[in-house]
């Protein structure tokens, strides 16, 4: 479907992997959604540089924890630029802690973000991908939700969780010419692990057989491949993007 126009759209686009993979996306589709969560001024220059790669592009303020909104926001896209072809659920956050003193609110706000979070996005364009005959759901999990991580038991479980609905949503729309897959990141240098002391950060490398953290980047090349024509026989997969940290 290489001359079909298409309509992509990133959550946690405004910044960080999202705003990278949105990035990435402009190569494969003429218009690029981005959801963002509070952040306007850099989803607004996200929004720019989509434009300056040729995208029409659009921001919109959406809380993915929030079915309605979600909803709402996704008729927005609708309206705009017609049904979503490509989707990317990367919108996440953390909340760590080790299990003895986490919360049952922050275990519940972890994995409304990130698990309920995507399956809010894929029910809102579930439909639109059905009818295309073409799509693309991208879920972005983590190497969390593949080894576990102390700390993490929110995190881990949500991440672990999108990778059994992306093996789910591939079965059910593989028919329709719609594949779904999952992308576990490792670490990777962005605002999430800029939180993090260096001593952390120096241990987690020597873990890394490549030798380095991640880039933004290196995940949104992953991500342009599975989202584009170049991927059509790749779904239900889970691609680690991890400098060889998870095998
Ligand atoms: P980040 O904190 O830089 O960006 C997160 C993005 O999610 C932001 O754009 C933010 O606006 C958005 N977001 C957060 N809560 C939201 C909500 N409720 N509704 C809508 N948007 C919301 O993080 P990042 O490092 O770019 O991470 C992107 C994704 O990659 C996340 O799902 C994260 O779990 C995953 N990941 C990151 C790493 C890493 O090392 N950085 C590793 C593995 C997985």
């Amino acid at each position: 479907m290489t001359n079909m126009s298409k309509t992509a759209l990133v959550t946690g686009g405004s910044r960080g992997i999202g705003r990278a993979i949105a990035l990435a996306l402009a190569e494969v589709a003429d218009k690029v959604a981005i959801f963002y969560a509070g952040n306007q001024a850099a989803a607004e220059d996200t929004v720019k540089a989509l434009e300056a790669r040729g995208a029409q592009a659009l921001a919109i303020q959406c809380d993915v924890s929030d079915e309605t909104a979600v909803k709402a926001a996704v008729n927005q896209v609708r309206e705009a630029f017609g049904p979503v072809h490509i989707l990317v659920n990367n919108a996440g956050i953390t909340k760590d802690g080790l299990t003895l003193r986490m919360s049952a609110a922050d275990f519940e706000k972890v994995v409304s973000v990130n698990l309920n979070g995507a399956f809010h996005m894929i029910s809102a364009c579930y439909r639109d991908l059905m009818k295309a005959g073409w799509g693309r759901i991208l879920n972005i999990s983590s190497v969390s939700g593949l080894m576990g991580n102390p700390g993490q038991a929110n995190y881990a479980a949500a991440k672990a969780g999108m990778i059994g609905l992306t093996k789910t949503i591939a079965r059910e729309l593989a028919s329709r010419g719609v594949t779904v897959n999952a992308i576990c990141p490792g670490f990777i240098e962005t605002d999430m692990t800029a939180s993090m002391n260096q001593e952390t950060l120096d241990q987690a490398v020597k873990n890394v057989p490549l030798g380095r953290l991640g880039t933004a980047q290196d995940i949104a090349s992953a991500a342009g491949f599975l989202c584009s024509d170049q991927a059509n026989y790749i779904t239900g997969a889970v691609l680690q993007v991890d400098g060889g940290m998870y095998m």
